[in-house]
């Protein structure tokens, strides 16, 4: 056992190394998804259809969801979380947004659940624009190799987590967050408006709400309440966190907020028409800026690499798309410029994943042969 001296004395304080922003500096405006031209070498124009018309979304769900039949209901839900243990683990739903806001689903698609950590997806969103480099401090942005609740790591890596991703790192990203959520009004330019912001779940809610389309999102706080009663390895990754000064607020507030977010309610339409921003590199269906390219850009990067825990090589080789899975059974995934897809099914593999909904993800890539790749 650790004296507390020689647990800080592991605590040294160390930044994440990261290039200089003048790198990122320079982007490309896309100012429209539907269709394009590409120019070849020796000037023919070749014009591109629209995606919509390529794909049949709307065959290409129901046939993947039926592909993966066999499926739904198998693996466990996430019962350390006791209000998620009574969730009936046979649902199923997907539903696509394209780009031009489009909605295609099928199965149980109206169905609120829990969203977990999918909701770190837009808490780094957030933080990232709020607090820019200055947020890769706390946090790095590696894969973990890791169970997402691994303590270990941690202690080895003198508190500062590995990824936004796994606990400890959402965990400093709500921490970060509510630092700044607590200290001023925001103004949310991922919403183009301003508003009296109460710390940070309300940020992520809000945004939520504003890109779903859906005022009535909320925060399900029986879920809420139930983690926190059983968070032990929550409140542990923390204390460890800020004993290494690495948390700015106190504990309990922290992850008062983090619990929040990450029980707040939502179906798969709402959750998929919140993601399709990213699809649209940060625009809204106008084409208004809302999110830089920028955070747009690096948001799915980190998705890609670690944004389905220890299984985020496999889910690149299976589906080939940014993905962030929660263990409230959804998986968001981003087909860049295309639109985003969210599936949802409770029954969670041994890291953490919907077992029918990266099944599904996996047959859809498959069947229109479209990914990243
Ligand atoms: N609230 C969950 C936890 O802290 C989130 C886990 C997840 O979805 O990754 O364990």
């Amino acid at each position: 056992m650790y004296s507390s001296t020689s647990l800080l004395l592991r605590c040294k304080s160390r930044k994440v190394a990261h290039r200089p922003s003048s790198l990122f500096s320079r982007s490309i405006h896309v100012s429209t998804f539907q269709s394009a031209q590409w120019i070849t070498n020796s000037s023919e124009v070749i014009n591109i259809p629209s995606y919509n018309d390529i794909f049949d979304w709307e065959t290409l769900l129901n046939e993947s969801s039926k592909d993966v039949d066999h499926l739904k209901g198998t693996g466990m839900v996430a019962d350390y979380i006791p209000q998620l243990a009574k969730v009936d683990p046979h649902q199923f739903g997907a539903t696509m947004v394209t780009v031009d806001g489009s909605v295609f689903s099928v199965g149980d698609a109206q169905t609120p659940f829990s969203i977990q950590s999918v909701s770190n997806v837009f808490s780094l969103m957030l933080a990232m624009t709020y607090v820019d480099d200055d947020l890769w401090t706390h946090v790095g942005r590696e894969p973990s190799g890791n169970p997402f609740n691994s303590l270990v790591q941690l202690e080895y890596e003198d508190g500062i987590p590995r990824n936004p991703f796994i606990n400890a790192g959402a965990i400093v990203v709500t921490d970060v967050l509510q630092k700044h959520c607590s200290t001023s009004c925001l103004l949310t330019p991922h919403t183009a408006t301003t508003q009296h912001i109460d710390g940070a779940s309300d940020a992520v809610l809000e945004l939520l709400r504003f890109h779903s389309g859906n005022p009535d999102i909320s925060v399900d706080e029986a879920v809420a309440t139930s983690e926190k009663i059983t968070g032990h390895r929550n409140y542990a990754l923390t204390h460890f966190m800020a004993s290494c000064g690495n948390i700015q607020n106190s504990v309990d507030v922290v992850l008062e907020e983090y619990f929040k977010q990450c029980s707040i309610s939502m179906h798969c339409e709402d959750l998929a028409k919140a993601g399709v921003l990213l699809a649209r590199q940060g625009k809204d269906a106008s084409g208004q800026q809302l999110l830089s390219s920028k955070v747009s850009k690096r948001v799915q990067a980190i998705m890609m690499t670690c944004g389905t825990y220890d299984a985020a090589g496999e889910t690149a080789y299976r589906i080939g798309l940014p993905c962030k899975s929660g263990v409230g059974g959804a998986v968001l995934a981003i087909f860049p410029r295309v639109g985003a897809v969210v599936a949802w099914s409770p029954g969670l593999d041994t890291f953490g994943n919907s077992v029918a909904g990266v099944a599904f993800l996996d047959r859809l890539t498959t069947r229109s042969g479209f990914s990243v790749f």
